[in-house]
């Protein structure tokens, strides 16, 4: 395909990653997105808000569930591309309702599947050949990482979490279709992001905004978890890198330039914080430890040498400058925070 396709469909815009994904594929002139999104309480309408005016972006707020929805809209605008990314996607909510994982995650993907499925069977000559499903699924799929074990494209999948189990699922799913019905799809398996409009119950912008608050920095156990963070625009040009130069059947993993304990990135934090606040606090002091979560994966280590010499692509963002980005984005937004569910 070699250029990015003038029609995707994105499911999950609303959402963190989607939003910024969403943004880059519109910088294309010639690009049209239509935007299905359930707007959940992680879906947020003022990420997008910017887009209102944008003729080439149409928001679609329904559920990958509704497969009479998805089949409408598959037939209406006749994507020539779908990068799917709606989940429900907090490892803490998984624990304490593994079941609505399920329902978006694996029914809900498998109903878009389905769909996608029969939309691309009617399709011919070019349009047929071109056409591609990349799912998007984490690099938490693989479990935890042994001390000098680092995930690629390989590895097995071994989820621990309920979210890392649905997730695994969809993934399964996604192999089923290309092998039976030779579905192009293909899958890629980004590591932890951070960046702008990333929802407060996770873990950067949690503790960003406990420590512009005054509030306990609370870390699971000894917050010795390791964490192979990639700044969020990073991962969009690697999705959509993958998008233009990847087959039918290709899986690519997607990490950062950087591992890093959660206490360290959390101590990085409260650094940007007082120097950017500059009000003479030692935000440190308010780091505290409480017992460590269920099944909490120790380390996540990922390797994205294939995705670098099939496409190019290579992370830009330091995390030392994505973290300060991220600290002034969540400084100049608290109605967008106020506004989180
Ligand atoms: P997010 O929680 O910020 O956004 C998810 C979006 O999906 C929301 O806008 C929500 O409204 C929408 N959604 C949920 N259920 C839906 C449904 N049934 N139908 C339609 N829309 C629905 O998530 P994110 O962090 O942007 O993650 C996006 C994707 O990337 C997910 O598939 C996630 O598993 C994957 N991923 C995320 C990370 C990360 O660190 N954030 C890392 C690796 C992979």
């Amino acid at each position: 395909m070699n250029k990015l396709p003038t029609r995707i469909l994105v499911t999950g815009g609303a959402g963190f990653i989607g939003s910024t994904l969403v943004c880059q594929c519109l910088e294309q002139k010639n690009v049209a997105v239509l935007n299905l999104d359930k707007i959940t309480y992680a879906g947020h309408r003022l990420s997008i808000a910017h887009l209102r005016s944008n003729k080439r972006h149409t928001l679609v707020e329904g559920d990958i569930a509704n497969s009479i929805l998805v089949k409408r809209l598959l037939s209406d605008f006749r994507p020539q591309a779908i990068v799917h990314m709606a989940a429900e996607t907090h490892v803490d909510r998984s624990i304490e309702d593994p079941s609505v994982f399920a329902t978006t995650n694996v029914l809900g993907s498998c109903v878009l599947l389905e769909q996608t499925t029969r939309y691309w069977r009617q399709l011919s000559g070019e349009e047929s050949q071109n056409f591609r499903f990349l799912h998007v699924s984490t690099d938490e799929v693989y479990g935890s990482a042994g001390q000098e074990e680092v995930f690629d494209e390989r590895s097995l999948l071994r989820p621990n979490s309920p979210y890392a189990a649905s997730k695994a699922s969809a993934e399964h799913f996604v192999r089923a279709f290309i092998k039976t019905f030779d579905l192009p799809a293909m899958v890629v398996n980004p590591s932890n992001n951070y960046g702008p409009r990333q929802h407060p119950e996770k873990l950067i912008p949690k503790m960003i905004v406990a420590a512009v608050r005054g509030k306990p920095l609370t870390l699971y156990g000894d917050g010795m978890h390791q964490r192979n963070w990639l700044h969020v625009s990073d991962c969009c040009r690697g999705l959509l890198s993958a998008l233009i130069y990847g087959d039918r059947g290709d899986s690519f993993t997607l990490g950062g330039n950087r591992s890093m304990p959660n206490l360290q990135v959390v101590e990085m934090i409260c650094d940007v914080v007082d120097s950017s606040l500059n009000d003479g606090k030692m935000r440190r002091s308010l780091i505290t430890h409480v017992s460590d979560r269920l099944g909490h994966d120790r380390r996540y280590a990922i390797s994205s040498e294939r995705l670098m010499v099939t496409t190019g692509w290579y992370p830009q963002i330091s995390l030392e400058a994505g973290l300060r980005e991220t600290v002034e984005w969540y400084l100049k937004h608290p109605d967008w925070v106020e506004q989180s569910k």
